[in-house]
């Protein structure tokens, strides 16, 4: 079939030569430089598009406006003028009649047009010489901008400009504006789009049961019609629906971008049920229950049903994915080594990785308290081992004499290999990528190891609750264990919000609470743009602290400090050797010091809600009343102002995250590295969440049924980004 392109192939040389064939000479763009359509042009075409993501003629064909121009209708210029300060851009007609590059107040083309009723001038500060040409006295020029009352009268301050072919009509379609990037003009990707979308068919990929079953409530138009419709609406479609996505063809698109993501969530399920896992049995008498009967406390309930969901999972062939969720404090660590013991008692090795030195060397330190005295061999392995040491640990490891290795990312490393890697936790899971989270499961590559599809399981655990329609998408192929208790005898964080000018109050606050044998977080303020200032601000306030106290033992602990000084003072600090500790957000995640109880938080209103959050999680971990102080600086913006507020008002991690989510929006909410949403351009999550029972209910039926079509509409709408699934 030449001419028409099927919709997956590489984007051919026709779709890349559209964009690089001239574009209607618009002066404002394409700069006349794509004027040869030989094969360089053509590869260097492909290669620009390429950078938006545009590699296949359906991703052309799916890059969707951003946003619309109406071009269709032309006004005097005297009308244009009377409705100039509307904010609203006007395209009027005119000739020509004068053109000059004048040099006050500094190098400008001034072109004059006029036509029956009145004349514009147009004023262009960069300029090439081909536009002077372009714009010859006596040339037709058509032109669109916003009029302005300028000192000689009005005028647009570079319109886009061309000149009026003869016969020519005007478009009868909105244009669309299209996302791009530097060095794409929107004319350029408005050939290239309109080329994919007259060549490639789109047929229709839901089949006719389910459209007409599970979905037609939702009255879906076809998908090519909407494709039609969005890249080049009729100027009567309502603006307002296709500016805020309401559209029933925004809808469909929506709809199939979700069904995509459902469809291919529950493979990437049924594909982890193929792999096998070991079977680890819960063994009586062995390491698991010396280890409980070691424990200085008792298990809360809801740690005793997390532990049970683990363990069941663990005992089964199939490999388990599952997320640990449990507010700050709720005592998730001991849940992973609880069933790290269980992977050891088969016989296999645990890996525990966490996102930050600190944390880290934390939990070395702790699991390795509870666990060497029952002779499991804990390895340390870190970024900050000298060479060697790393060599040994790698060793330990390699040879399986290692049953728990606990460390940074620095166990992802390539020259890391265990010998029979059976569990790999990790902490704080949101704060790794998801190639991360892939490199260590991929660690199994296990000597022993049965078959060759044999993966470790893997528990994540994290601390930021999602709220249950994120929950549905982003994570459908994960099982969700939930810690909602904290163990007894905490007593709620009190939260005040301070004034920056009462900071001696809170440096005088501060001694009282170290006179009474507790201890004080001061944490610096984040700066955005510069690690160096942040450091610096750190440094002062460290040594102002030191000033100000003279009686009592400040430490220092920041990013940049050498591991072993890092490690020095968290011990100082753990052992209560000091009292005060000023820190960076080093300390965000995972700190477990229960005898702090004071928490100062400097410039609080830079920091996220879910940051907050986590750095107040360092205190209230002990009996003693916890305090935290949110320090800011007025004027406050509303939304500092609201995220201060939320924390004040309450502790609730799931609360403070459904908060959260109204005030951002699920895209910042859970960062880009969720793997999930990876996939998602369009649909809104919460705007759109209703759509989504539909797509989980047609995706079920395609996949049981109608296995031809899941195909064509995964590869329609994923191409290559399946695979980011599997973290
Ligand atoms: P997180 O869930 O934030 O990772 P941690 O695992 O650091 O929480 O636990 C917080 C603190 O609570 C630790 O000092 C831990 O030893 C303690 N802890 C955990 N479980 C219990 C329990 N059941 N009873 C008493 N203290 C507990
Ligand atoms: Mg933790």
């Amino acid at each position: 079939m030449p001419g028409t392109a099927t919709e997956t192939t590489d984007l051919s040389a026709d779709a890349a030569k559209d964009a690089a064939a001239p574009a209607r000479g618009k002066a404002g763009e394409g700069k006349g430089k794509s004027a040869s359509s030989n094969s360089s042009a053509t590869s260097s075409a492909a290669a620009r598009l390429a950078k938006l993501g545009l590699r296949r003629p359906v991703d052309l064909v799916l890059h969707l406006p951003m946003r619309y121009e109406d071009e269709t209708t032309l006004a005097p210029i005297a009308d244009a003028i009377r409705r100039a300060g509307l904010g609203q851009p006007a395209q009027v007609e005119g000739e020509v009649i004068s053109n000059e590059v004048t040099f006050r107040p500094r190098r400008q083309l001034v072109v004059k047009i006029a036509d029956a009723s009145g004349e514009l001038t147009l004023r262009f500060l960069n300029f090439y010489g081909s536009q002077t040409k372009q714009m010859a006295e006596g040339v037709r020029l058509r032109v669109r901008g916003e009029i302005r009352g300028g000192f000689f009268g009005a005028e647009m301050v570079h319109p886009t400009v061309r000149p009026v072919v003869e016969g020519e009509a005007l478009p009868d379609r909105l244009t669309p504006v299209y996302p791009a990037t530097a060095g794409i003009s929107q004319a350029y990707l408005r050939k290239a789009i309109g080329g994919a979308l007259s060549r490639t068919p789109m047929p229709e990929t839901l089949p006719r049961p389910v459209l007409q079953g599970p979905l037609a409530r939702l009255q879906l138009r076809p998908l090519a019609d909407c494709l039609r419709l969005l890249h080049a609406p009729p100027p009567e479609e309502s603006e307002a629906a296709l500016a805020d996505r309401t559209h029933p063809a925004w809808q469909r698109i929506k709809f199939d971008e979700l069904l995509a993501q459902q469809i291919s969530l529950r493979r990437a399920h049924a594909a982890r049920r193929e792999k096998t896992a070991p079977t680890m049995p819960r063994r009586e008498a062995g390491l698991l229950t010396r280890f409980l009967a070691a424990l200085p406390f008792r298990l809360t309930g809801a740690q005793e049903r997390v532990v049970a969901e683990i363990a069941a999972d663990m005992t089964r062939p199939h490999p388990m994915h599952r997320l640990l969720q449990g507010d700050v404090g709720s005592g998730k660590t001991i849940v992973a080594a609880l069933a790290a013991c269980q992977a050891i008692d088969a016989g296999y090795q645990a890996a525990l990785m966490a996102p930050t030195e600190i944390l880290a060397e934390q939990h070395f330190r702790k699991l390795s308290a509870w666990l060497e005295p029952l002779g499991v061999p804990v390895v340390w392995l870190a970024g900050s081992l000298k060479a060697r040491e790393k060599r040994e640990a790698a060793a330990r490891v390699e040879s399986g004499e290692a049953q728990l290795v606990i460390g940074t990312h620095a166990l992802i490393q390539d020259t890391v290999r265990f010998a029979k890697l059976g569990l790999s936790v990790v902490d704080e899971q949101h704060r790794f990528g998801v190639a991360q989270r892939l490199a260590l499961r991929g660690k199994a590559g296990a000597t022993d190891v049965p078959a060759p599809d044999t993966v470790p399981h893997q528990l994540m655990m994290s601390a930021t609750p999602i709220p249950r329609t994120l929950a549905m998408t982003y994570y459908a192929d994960l099982d969700v264990s939930v810690i909602d208790e904290l163990p007894p005898g905490r007593t709620p964080i009190v939260t005040r919000l301070v004034n920056d000018e009462r900071r001696d109050e809170v440096i005088a606050r501060i001694h009282h609470a170290a006179a009474e044998g507790r201890q004080v977080y001061w944490v610096c303020p984040l700066i955005e743009e510069s690690e160096a200032l942040q450091l610096q601000t750190a440094v002062e306030t460290y040594e102002t602290l030191v000033a100000a106290l003279p009686d009592l033992r400040v430490g220092l602990v920041h990013g940049r400090l050498p591991p072993a000084e890092k490690a020095s003072v968290m011990d100082d600090f753990s052992a209560n050797r000091m009292q005060v500790l000023v820190a960076t957000t080093v300390i965000e995640v995972g700190v477990d010091v229960p005898n702090a109880s004071l928490m100062v938080i400097e410039h609080a209103e830079r920091f996220g809600l879910a940051q907050l959050h986590q750095l107040r999680g360092r205190v209230g971990r002990g009996s003693a009343e916890s305090v935290c102080l949110l320090m800011y600086q007025a004027p406050l913006s509303p939304t500092a102002r609201e995220r201060l507020a939320t924390m004040r008002e309450t502790t609730d991690g799931f609360e403070i995250a459904r908060r959260d989510l109204e005030i951002r929006g699920p895209g910042e909410f859970l960062g880009a590295r969720q793997s999930g949403e990876a996939m998602l351009r369009f649909a809104d999550l919460q705007t759109d969440a209703w759509l989504v029972e539909y797509a989980q209910e047609a995706a079920e039926l395609m996949l049981a049924q109608f296995p031809e079509a899941v195909e064509a509409h995964l590869s329609r709408w994923l191409g290559g980004r399946e695979h980011y699934l599997k973290a």
